[in-house]
């Protein structure tokens, strides 16, 4: 079985249609998924569909790209993720790709979340863009390798994988690696150790080939597997075995749902 490391449950293309979203998660074998929060305001509902299924996670953070929003603070962040369905914090990071002008705010919001991970020993999930070397260089200094996590949805070089990989990182790959432009991107896929890979949708956005340009849902998360397994030539039973086993080993809050093995 699979795992969807990274995707927004909550946002309404997918809440609609949740009952549809899970049963073809299951037929696809994508056994659980991490729903990813990206404002407090929305957290409940993330925090909702998470208790409601025993399969889906739930993280609690603010995304970069929401400048206008109620800033975290560490305190609030680690009050938040003092619950057992939550196994990680973010998604958190840089976006100099959005947003331009003073992003100090970005950054000190980058490093409220990277405290707040550390204080509750929850991973990170971050997420990078147009801002890889600002990213490392403040995870460097708030020492975000104490607990680790994950670079979701990477399209950066291979040095700044290893850059990640160094502080403790996993490299999640979504469905941009099945696009025929992202050569670059598949260059990559092929030289991460497989025991770092997770794979992710970020959906509903993103869906991967032969889905590109639909809504995107947790199950097209084999579309992303398939493509990275064939790109490394490994058998697709090994590399979904592998990521799901990394998946389980980096959020080491969630428990596997039993009653789907
Ligand atoms: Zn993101
Ligand atoms: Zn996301």
């Amino acid at each position: 079985m699979l795992v969807d490391s990274h995707c927004h449950l909550n946002f309404p293309e997918l809440v609609q249609n949740m009952d549809q979203v899970l049963d073809t998660m299951r037929s696809n074998e994508v056994g659980h998924a991490l729903c990813v929060s990206v404002t407090l305001d929305k957290f409940p509902e993330v925090l909702a569909i998470a208790e409601q299924h025993p399969n889906i996670y739930a993280s609690v953070g603010v995304h970069p790209d929401y400048e206008d929003i109620q800033e975290p603070t560490v305190e609030e962040l680690v009050r938040l993720a003092n619950h057992p369905r939550v196994v990680a914090i973010g998604e958190t990071g840089l976006d100099y790709f959005r947003l331009t002008g003073d992003l100090e705010w970005q950054r000190h919001r980058f490093r409220t979340h990277i405290r707040a991970a550390k204080a509750t020993g929850k991973p990170l999930i971050i997420h990078t863009r147009n801002a890889a070397e600002d990213t490392l260089r403040l995870m460097q200094e708030e020492g975000a390798a104490e607990v680790g996590g994950v670079m979701h949805c990477f399209t950066e070089s291979w040095e700044v994988a290893q850059a990640a990989i160094e502080m403790g990182f996993y490299i999640s790959f979504s469905g941009i690696v099945t696009f025929k432009n992202a050569q670059s991107l598949k260059d990559v896929a092929q030289k991460v150790p497989l025991d770092k890979i997770l794979v992710e949708t970020d959906s509903p956005y993103l869906a991967p080939i032969p889905f590109r340009g639909k809504t995107n849902q947790p199950a097209y998360v084999r579309h992303v597997a398939e493509e990275v397994a064939r790109l490394r030539d490994v058998p697709l039973q090994q590399f979904m075995e592998t990521t799901t086993a990394n998946f389980f080993k980096l959020f080491k809050h969630a428990q596997p749902c039993k009653s789907l093995s």
